[in-house]
């Protein structure tokens, strides 16, 4: 069991426990968007926890924290932050604190609307499951050689979109695009009829590096401020069409939903694992030391129209085949700098059986596999009404830390 012990009431299977202590941006009926720390049920208001008197001595600009993004408190350096987190975890302790002594810092999660929590810069997907490439390399090409050659030695990414990141609750819109129908030689145009999720997690660069300077795998950790859940909406009749010979462009930007918390790599720390063996060996810049996967469980509902929730995929973090350091170093070996901001997905995160697959793509297998839902629905993509949801948490020794949820509803298409 873990030493510390709040005087707050944190329900045990909290996902915002002592131990986590995200941070997200927040509003009220009276209060503007600004930066607040979950725990258990609550929000700590960090404009007010600072007003009264929480981060005496830190010298924290009241600026960064009145705020509707987390950008500007990221930019002071990650340690701020962890300040931040220790003098709540500490206080949260102690019923002589300023924080016990302050109800009205508290506000609780059901009275709150929840912010994206940062200004994107940019966006990067990479595609980094094993178990994930391997399927669709079987569905699409050569179920003997599903891997392209290139796989195991780079951690394969493409350059995404960050204006239409957005943060779980906001509903999407099935995209309309071009499509080429099956034995048909010209596309048509219309509603996406293969809309799909992808079961992801990214993480949030906190530090910029500067043009012309790789960042290397023993760096990294450095400019890595936290992570989200991430669904990486996907239109596969879209994509199948446009994607020759520059990758993904329609059937990806239309929207990604992220979890609105962001939990600091600290607070993930005691549930780091080994990743898998590599090999082949992989380069001299993409090796590393230590473990650097996390044992998070992962697992997506899908709730058609007013109706309950059907867990269709469980799976985990720790199964992705190339780590975040590793992609960090990756795509900056060439020079190519980052900053405060910029978003980095994992690629869908499938497991090693066919129901912990990260997408319906791979679910139903390309739609020849129709999904059971407990209203006796089935689904081999997702339809109007559905809403998907995504959750994560790791939890070892009697300390919880999870990301809560991503959720969405699809609506029609626009006429
Ligand atoms: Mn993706």
């Amino acid at each position: 069991m873990s030493e510390l012990k709040s005087w707050l009431s944190i329900a045990e299977d909290s996902d915002f426990s002592i131990h986590n202590l995200p941070f997200g941006v927040f509003s009220t009926s009276d209060k503007s968007p600004r930066l607040g720390v979950a725990i258990g049920d609550q929000i700590i208001d960090l404009v007010s926890a600072d007003q009264a008197g929480v981060f005496a001595n830190l010298n924290i600009p009241p600026a960064v924290l009145d705020r509707p993004y987390l950008n500007d408190l990221m930019g002071l350096g990650k340690i701020v932050s962890l300040q931040i987190r220790n003098r709540l975890q500490k206080q949260l302790c102690d019923t002589k604190s300023a924080l016990a002594s302050s109800a009205a810092v508290f506000v609780p999660q059901a009275n709150a609307k929840m912010h994206l929590p940062v200004q994107v810069g940019d966006y990067t997907d990479f595609y980094s499951s094993i178990e994930h490439a391997t399927n669709v390399g079987k569905m699409f090409r050569d179920p003997e050689n599903a891997l392209l050659p290139n796989w195991k030695h780079i951690p394969v990414g493409y350059h995404g979109r960050a204006s239409s990141i957005i943060v779980g609750g906001e509903s999407i819109r099935r995209p309309k695009g071009q499509v080429l129908p099956k034995g048909a030689s010209s596309p048509s145009f219309r509603p996406s009829q293969r809309l799909d999720f992808e079961l992801e997690m990214a993480f949030i660069i906190g530090k910029e590096s500067s043009l012309g300077n790789p960042i290397s795998t023993r760096e990294a950790s450095n400019y890595i401020y936290g992570m989200v859940l991430f669904n990486d909406w996907s239109a596969r009749d879209i994509q199948k069409w446009e994607y020759v010979p520059l990758g993904p462009f329609l059937g990806k930007n239309f929207a990604s939903s992220i979890s609105p918390w962001v939990v600091l790599m600290e607070a993930l720390e005691p549930f780091r694992v080994s990743g898998p063996e590599q090999d082949p060996a992989v380069l001299p810049y993409l090796t590393y030391e230590g473990a650097q996967n996390y044992d998070i469980d992962l697992e997506v509902g899908i709730a058609p129209q007013g109706e309950s929730e059907t867990i269709v995929s469980r799976s985990n973090f720790k199964y992705m085949y190339w780590n975040m350091h590793q992609q960090l170093a990756h795509h900056t070996v060439n020079g190519c700098n980052v900053r405060v901001g910029d978003m980095l997905a994992s690629g869908t995160i499938s497991g090693p059986t066919s129901d912990s697959y990260g997408s319906m793509l791979e679910l139903s297998w390309s739609g020849s596999k129709p999904v059971p839902l407990d209203n006796g629905s089935t689904r081999t993509f997702i339809e109007d009404g559905d809403r998907v949801h995504m959750r994560g948490f790791a939890s070892k020794d009697g300390k919880r830390v999870g990301f809560g949820e991503v959720s969405a509803e699809v609506l029609p298409s626009l006429p």
